[in-house]
């Protein structure tokens, strides 16, 4: 049976620009690790060849393949209980990626103690969990290799399938991991077998991924990568060309608060929630997997419903995940139904929802610019650079957002964040504009881009609200 295209680049990843070869893994897949922390270190591969990639899931740089959905463990820490009830969800919901890190306090501790408990019911994904755990940038060589040991002590694993540079926002940060203690570690950290592969997460700018990317360094990256702000999808197609495993930090949270939308943008994406529609929108992008910081089981209901993004393909029918009965199946807009069994309707229905989906993102874009008319920011960023600094795009990103879709709430709180979480965000805010008018000439839609800053300030300056992450 032959696949369609949209199955084909499901399983392998987008199509190459043209010009472009394929992308290859330098690697073959490899196998999840067992959660046994009493297993001994067996030397420098600790990790099996996988006899075939599972189903439902995506390539991942040279590890193994990913779930659609990545379950983040920065929100469930109110107790172990919590986050054992948190995974075992994630598990039902058909993942097998976790993403964790020192800086989310207990995570990987409560993580560790969970896997366990959840090993002992013999409770885990086909082929293993998948573990991502994160470093922050700067330490030396045996801080950074005391670190990575604690990691696997709270974890109980003998070896992480990744190890990621957690915040390579800075030059410096990226020096660091190519040439400097970062660089050392990274390379001990493989030879020793303790991680599979390396990859970084970045708020960074455009030119400092592009750096990372084209390192040779990395085989995964983490971006920001969202349907209300699209600026770094060009960097992600990139990499997946490239066949660096890409993962969406926070569609949900980062992305929008879409778990809690006002009304006007609900309406905006309507017959879709706006969850769904981002999170289809990513992964009809070709994006490895979406990060979901779940705090309760319930919070993974989408991960559930979009876990297979469409129709069974031919590679999923080999080996079929558990089956939904009809009363619980998943009623998905679109006109979609949960279960097929016909491959060329389940072609015609693939190719329906893709169509809707890109007609919902339309929809969306102009209603945003409907209500903004003259003052829309298209994000071209010809604007830049001020010569005060300021983030001209980013802020009138979230003007955008808040006047195009009624998503004040989120966009005041996420401009009152500026200049408070150090290299993590932006540094300066609309007030810093000296109305100089040098922008004014470069934007080619004529934007009166002083005042909409001043706008911007007065719209959304408020007492700041407490940080959780990133
Ligand atoms: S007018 Fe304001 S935003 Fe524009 S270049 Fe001058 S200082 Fe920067
Ligand atoms: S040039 Fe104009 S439209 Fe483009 S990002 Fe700057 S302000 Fe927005």
């Amino acid at each position: 049976m032959q696949l369609t295209r949209l199955q084909r680049r499901r399983i392998q990843g987008p199509k190459p620009p043209p010009g472009q070869k394929p992308p290859t893994n330098p690697r073959p897949p490899l196998s999840g690790l067992p959660l046994n922390k009493s297993r001994p270190n067996p030397g420098p591969n600790p990790l099996q060849i996988s006899p075939q990639v599972p189903p439902l899931r995506r390539p991942y740089g040279r590890g193994p393949a990913v779930s659609a959905f990545t379950l983040g463990t920065m929100r469930a820490l109110a107790s172990p209980a919590q986050m054992q009830a948190v995974v075992r969800a994630a598990l039902a919901a058909g993942i097998n990626h976790l993403e964790t890190a020192p800086a989310y306090g207990p995570a990987e501790r409560f993580l560790g103690q969970a896997l366990q408990n959840l090993a002992r019911e013999g409770q885990e994904p086909p082929g293993g969990w998948l573990i991502t755990s994160k470093l922050l940038p700067g330490c030396d060589l045996d801080s950074g290799q005391e670190q990575l040991r604690a990691i696997l002590n709270r974890l109980g694993v003998p070896a992480l399938t990744t190890l990621a540079v957690h915040g390579l926002n800075l030059n410096e940060h990226l020096s660091w991991a190519l040439q400097g203690a970062g660089a050392e570690l990274l390379a001990w950290a493989l030879g020793e077998g303790l991680v599979g592969q390396v990859g970084f997460t970045s708020h960074g700018d455009r030119g400092l991924i592009e750096g990372a990317l084209a390192s040779g360094r990395f085989s995964v990256c983490g971006l920001h990568l969202h349907l209300l702000d699209r600026q770094r999808l060009p960097l992600a197609r990139q990499a997946l060309s490239e066949g660096i495993g890409v993962l969406a930090i926070s569609p949900a949270d980062k992305g929008g608060q879409l778990y809690a939308p006002p009304a006007e943008l609900e309406a905006d994406c309507a017959p879709f929630h706006p969850l769904e529609l981002a999170y289809r929108f990513l992964q009809q992008q070709g994006i490895s997997t979406l990060s979901l910081g779940a705090e309760r089981p319930e919070d993974l209901i989408w991960a559930e419903r979009l876990s297979d993004p469409g129709p069974p393909s031919p590679v999923s029918a080999q080996t079929s995940p558990p089956a939904r009965s009809p009363a619980t199946a998943p009623q998905i807009a679109g006109g979609v139904p949960a279960t097929n069994n016909n491959c060329a309707s389940a072609t015609s229905v693939e190719m329906n929802l893709e169509m809707n989906v890109a007609l919902a993102v339309e929809r969306l874009d102009a209603a945003a610019k409907g209500r903004l008319g003259s003052e829309y920011c298209g994000q071209c960023r010809a604007c830049l650079p001020c010569p005060n600094g300021l983030p001209i795009p980013e802020l009138l990103r979230l003007r955008n957002l808040a006047l195009g879709h009624g998503m004040t709430a989120f966009a005041s709180e996420r401009y009152n964040l500026i200049g408070r979480a150090g290299h993590w965000w932006e540094q300066l805010n609309a007030s810093a504009c000296g109305s100089c008018g040098d922008c004014l000439p470069r934007c080619p839609h004529q934007l009166p881009i002083p005042s909409l800053l001043a706008d911007t300030h007065q719209r959304l300056a408020a007492a700041p609200r407490r940080r959780l992450w990133g």
